[in-house]
């Protein structure tokens, strides 16, 4: 989902690169990763994110 080298400032999505294991969802403490691995969905509200890079 989100890759990239742990960055306070900037976030790069992959989608492609994705096997929606809910690992971001999980470390996210804001909640803004949603993964629905039956419907083979993410999704990603970028309002709540602080980038604090616990995702990756
Ligand atoms: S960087 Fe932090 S706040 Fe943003 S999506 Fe990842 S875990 Fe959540």
């Amino acid at each position: 989902m989100a890759s990239q080298a742990r960055s306070h400032a900037h976030l790069h999505l992959a989608p492609e690169r994705c096997v929606l294991c809910r690992l971001c969802q999980i470390n996210c403490p804001e909640q803004a990763l949603q993964v629905t691995p039956e419907a083979h969905t993410w999704s990603f509200r970028e309002e709540r994110c602080t980038r604090c890079g616990r995702c990756l």
